[in-house]
């Protein structure tokens, strides 16, 4: 969707004035671009409609860059489409908090659940795990495994009791533990149906929870959007987790569940591994959907695991070109705690697609290659790899058990890496720039 979105307006960006027509062409193709991406028929008509009406007004003809103002009034309405700023979760202010994890089977509850709860501990909270899922063989197990991974407790009451009974028990017990915030992973069905629903309604009515928080799988798109609907209906929703969102390059589900259903977005899942949860900002996913790049989670992401000294030094460093091997180095080893680095790569503006960094991966044994590599370096040779002639990268093999074209990969990683720091140095002070400047 970003792709064909982007090569639409780029055919905008040209332009000097834009005609009525220009714009019609425009909004044809981001319509058919919305079509393709599976969103909703429905939320795609009125959308473009919406953006005809700011489009085709003074607004755009009397603006100096036209294409421009196209792509603000697209990104503001995107936003707005998708719920307009971020919403939190509803925290009562008498402990326990009770949420309740509902959806299909395979959405990503109970995974969710852990991933939430590890985000609350993170916060200060104290949260308590239910397993409510009775009927999938080895569900209880494997909240239990998450629970023990984060050391978050979990309640249980095996599978022979009823689910509203776990969720009551947990609530209990999260009184007298002093839990404040219960997370109930129930179980879902295949499909919806009313045996699903009367299990989930029960333990609505018994424990009256603050959130009812829906998963839904984004990559399944308009079905998606469909259960949602259903579950809305039938059960009443306060928020949707979109998970799977890092495999799902369409946008679909993520643009129409907020228009068709009225819930908002609050979470999104965003890999499989415990911290890869986010809370969902409608104003970044479009600038995402747009190809922008998504510039704050990133900085969020960063300063999550970067030490701050070390970044600051590092963006110093950068700005004067003096990044070196041994920078290169402790990059690489901070890298590898941020998690993959194309996620990261792809959320940098117009680094959307980027393929040139598939040798950029970081793995563990690369790591201690290149350290001993570096280590065999002189200083001198760290701070200028441009003197490491041929006879030099084979006193460095030598030295380091290493091969020549491992140190000729190594110099190579570094200059692509070297290149794209300042890239995303510079873009970073743009985008910060444009952000103060608003
Ligand atoms: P449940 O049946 O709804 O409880 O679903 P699970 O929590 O067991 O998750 C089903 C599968 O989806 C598991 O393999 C999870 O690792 C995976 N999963 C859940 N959330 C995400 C996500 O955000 N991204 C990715 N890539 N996988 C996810
Ligand atoms: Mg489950």
């Amino acid at each position: 969707l970003a792709e064909k979105l982007q090569n639409t307006f780029s055919k905008l960006k040209g332009k000097g004035k834009l005609s009525e027509a220009d714009v019609k062409t425009a909004l044809r193709e981001v319509r058919l671009a919305l079509l393709e991406a599976d969103v909703n028929y429905k939320v795609v008509k009125e959308f473009v409609a919406k953006i005809q009406e700011r489009a085709v007004g003074e607004e755009v003809f009397h603006s100096l860059t036209p294409g421009q103002q196209v792509i603000k009034i697209v990104n503001e309405e995107l936003t707005t489409l998708m719920g307009g700023s971020q919403t939190g979760l509803n925290m009562s202010s008498k402990p326990p908090t009770v949420m309740m994890m509902v959806g299909l089977q395979g959405a990503g509850k109970t995974t969710t659940s852990g991933k939430l709860a590890n985000q609350l501990r993170k916060k200060g909270r104290r949260p308590l795990l239910a397993a409510a899922d009775v009927y999938r063989p080895a569900a209880i197990k494997q909240l239990q495994v998450l629970g023990e991974q984060l050391e978050i407790p979990v309640y249980s009451l095996g599978d022979k009791n009823s689910p509203v009974h776990i969720a009551k028990g947990a609530v209990e017990h999260a009184k007298i533990h002093g839990n404040d915030t219960v997370i109930i992973d129930t179980a879902g069905r295949l499909h919806i149906n009313a045996d699903l629903m009367n299990e989930l309604r029960d333990i609505k009515e018994t424990v009256q929870p603050h959130e009812i928080l829906l998963v839904v799988d984004s990559m399944t798109g308009q079905d998606a959007v469909n259960v949602s609907k259903e579950f809305n209906e039938q059960l009443g929703v306060t928020g949707v987790v979109l998970t799977k969102l890092d495999g799902d390059t369409r946008g679909g589900a993520a643009l129409s569940v907020k228009a068709v259903t009225g819930c908002p977005i609050k979470y999104a899942g965003v890999g499989e591994k415990l911290d890869a949860l986010e809370p969902f900002h409608p104003d970044r996913m479009a600038g995402r959907i747009l190809g922008m790049g998504d510039m704050l989670s990133l900085i969020e992401k960063a300063e999550e695991t970067f030490d701050q000294e070390k970044a600051k030094q590092l963006e110093q460093k950068l700005r004067q070109q003096q990044f070196t091997l041994e920078d290169f180095l402790d990059q690489l080893e901070q890298m590898k705690s941020m998690g993959p680095l194309e996620d990261i790569i792809s959320m940098l503006p117009g680094m959307g697609n980027v393929k040139q960094l598939e040798n950029l991966q970081v793995d563990e044994k690369e790591l201690v290659r290149t350290e001993a590599i570096i280590q065999s370096m002189t200083a001198e040779e760290r701070r200028k790899p441009e003197i490491i002639n041929g006879s030099r990268k084979k006193r460095i093999a030598a030295g380091s058990g290493a091969r020549v074209q491992d140190v000729n990969k190594l110099l190579k990683q570094f200059s692509q890496s070297k290149k794209l720091m300042q890239q995303y140095a510079g873009a970073g002070q743009g985008k910060m720039a444009k952000k103060m400047a608003k």
